[in-house]
């Protein structure tokens, strides 16, 4: 749902969200969507140029959308990212952790090399890690604080393990097992931040035409990015440590 004023422009409101890996794909129309429930979007993106070039496309629609330089693998552009958030807005409403690669093994376990299962790792796992820590003091700032980790069912053990289900012929351990990696975090990071207003949970968008599967998928990016966008705008009576799709609930 958009929430428009009659000059056409999303009506603005105070939160400030950041989306990882925001220059194309779901990272891009999540921050459409977010920016046009009023929210001002922050675009990372590990090339500022092609940050830029979306936030302002972003931005002709009439979304207060801005380029942020982040390569979530890079620890001291992380820390110099965030020093920007905290100089500009003093905090950090919605982290939506997206920025996601599929590596180049896409074989069973005996076809991977520890190489392989690390180069995904760095941005599927440990990167969500370095941001998220870096961002957490800015999220602690927020009234309701979201994380939104962008997981896929491909990394549901419970799913995998059924062996006549619908991922019984797909074995690719570097992705799948970084994204069950990702499931972890989200709910080590839900229990730490029980006692507080941030909720974390993670977001499962479906199969969706993308670079990253070279437009296979049979969703559209407006399809996928539903879910990470109904988690970032959970109201406070919304659940923390799940994992969802469009359909509510995925089993971890
Ligand atoms: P995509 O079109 O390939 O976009 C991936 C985004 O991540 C790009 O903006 C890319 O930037 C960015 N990125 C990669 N490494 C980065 C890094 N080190 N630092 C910062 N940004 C980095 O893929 P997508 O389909 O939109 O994927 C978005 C997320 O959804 C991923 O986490 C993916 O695993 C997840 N997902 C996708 C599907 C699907 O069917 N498409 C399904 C389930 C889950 P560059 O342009 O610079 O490469």
């Amino acid at each position: 749902m958009t929430d428009r004023t009659n000059h056409g422009q999303a009506r603005r409101e105070d939160r400030v969200a950041l989306v990882t890996g925001a220059n194309k794909g779901l990272g891009l129309e999540t921050a459409r969507q977010l920016g046009a429930h009023g929210l001002t979007v922050l675009l990372g993106a590990r090339d500022l140029g092609r940050g830029k070039q979306a936030a302002d496309t972003l931005a002709a629609e009439g979304l207060d959308a801005h380029p942020l330089q982040l390569d979530v693998t890079d620890p001291a552009c992380v820390a110099d990212a965030a020093a920007r958030i905290e100089e500009r807005y003093g905090r950090l409403d919605v982290l939506v952790n997206n920025a996601g690669i599929t590596g180049t093994c896409f074989g069973p376990p005996s076809t991977a090399t520890a190489e392989d299962l690390r180069e995904v790792y760095d941005t599927n796992v440990f990167g969500v890690l370095t941001v998220t820590n870096a961002m957490l003091p800015l999220l602690r700032r927020s009234r309701a604080g979201r994380i939104v980790n962008v997981s896929s069912t491909v990394g549901s053990l419970t799913l995998n393990a059924d062996l006549t289900g619908e991922f019984a012929g797909y074995n690719q351990v570097t992705y799948q097992s970084s994204k069950t990696a990702l499931n972890a975090l989200t709910l080590a990071y839900s229990k730490e931040l029980r006692d507080t207003p941030i909720k974390v949970n993670a977001a499962n968008p479906g199969f969706t035409a993308t670079d990253m599967n070279g437009h296979r998928g049979h969703q559209s990016v407006e399809q996928g990015a539903v879910t990470a966008v109904r988690l970032a705008l959970l109201g406070p009576d919304g659940p923390t440590g799940t994992s969802q799709d469009d359909t509510g609930t995925v089993p971890w």
